[in-house]
């Protein structure tokens, strides 16, 4: 059984009701594989049905607030539940990919002056991400791909990434936030099964026709922007005349990747 949970749904917006910033997990014969950590993610998953304690490895697209303002959050409760005795997480250890670790840092100082000086009984292990495959075990294999969401440092380190997953014999490309739809051209180059795709710089037409000159058969939107927030049915009335499965993706919804559809939602 392989699904894919989405926490948040939103671009870097203000407040929305009923949304929340950009996070999602990947479920695999009960493993969570997060991407992206937007705010209130472990807490919505947890509602969710998701054991935090379960949590294999965390890929981050890149460091703004709207990707990592509940990656703190997501650590320190994953702590919590061990200091209740609740269990461990796998193999005692979490990797954290994550792009810039000078944002990484801050986020763990703030974790070291809150209870408990953040001892674990577990290791996190932070790693910025390559242009390679960064991760795999028995059901996932991920691969690191820059994009120009954000420019290149001075010392040459790429700041944001796109992800490409391979699971239950698919491969499913996740765009964190790209700095144009060009970017895709690179990441989708050899075709992928289901494309997760940003909307929050782009519009929807434009990632539809991509999509369809690819011939991706599956594209579900997150990240949603403005465009989709102010009129959502009209944006999903375009999705209809496009070639492949589309979905606008919201909060809380659960895609099965075995069965390619939505399920239903477990609240
Ligand atoms: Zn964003």
């Amino acid at each position: 059984m392989a699904n894919i949970l989405f926490l948040g749904t939103c671009s870097g917006t203000e407040p929305i009701e009923g949304m929340h910033h950009s996070s999602m997990v990947i479920e695999i014969n009960g493993l969570y594989y997060w991407f992206d950590a937007g705010e209130n993610c472990s807490r919505t998953a947890s509602e969710m049905g998701v054991n935090l304690l379960k949590v294999k490895s965390i890929f981050i697209s890149h460091t703004h607030m709207d990707h990592v303002g509940g990656l703190g959050n997501l650590l320190w409760n994953i702590r919590k539940l061990t200091r209740l005795g609740k269990g461990l997480p796998p193999e005692n250890k979490i990797p954290v990919f994550i792009p810039n670790m000078d944002s990484w840092n801050g986020i763990m100082s703030v974790l070291k002056n809150s209870e408990g000086n953040f001892v674990c009984d577990f290791e996190v292990v932070a790693e910025q991400p390559s242009d390679a495959m960064i991760y795999e075990d028995e059901n996932i294999k991920v691969y690191g791909v820059h994009n120009g969401h954000l420019p290149v440092t001075a010392y040459g380190e790429y700041l944001s990434y796109s992800y490409i997953i391979e699971a239950e014999g698919k491969k499913i490309v996740y765009s964190g936030d790209l700095g144009s739809l060009s970017d895709l051209e690179e990441i989708v180059k050899d075709g992928c099964d289901i494309l997760i795709c940003e909307t929050g710089h782009h519009k929807v037409d434009d990632v539809c026709c991509f999509s369809e000159r690819k011939q991706i058969p599956i594209l579900l939107f997150t990240h949603n922007g403005r465009e989709i927030i102010n009129d959502r049915q009209n944006a999903e009335k375009r999705l209809l005349e496009s070639h492949c499965q589309a979905h606008i993706c919201y909060d809380r919804m659960i895609f099965d990747i075995s069965k390619n559809c939505i399920a239903e939602s477990r609240e």
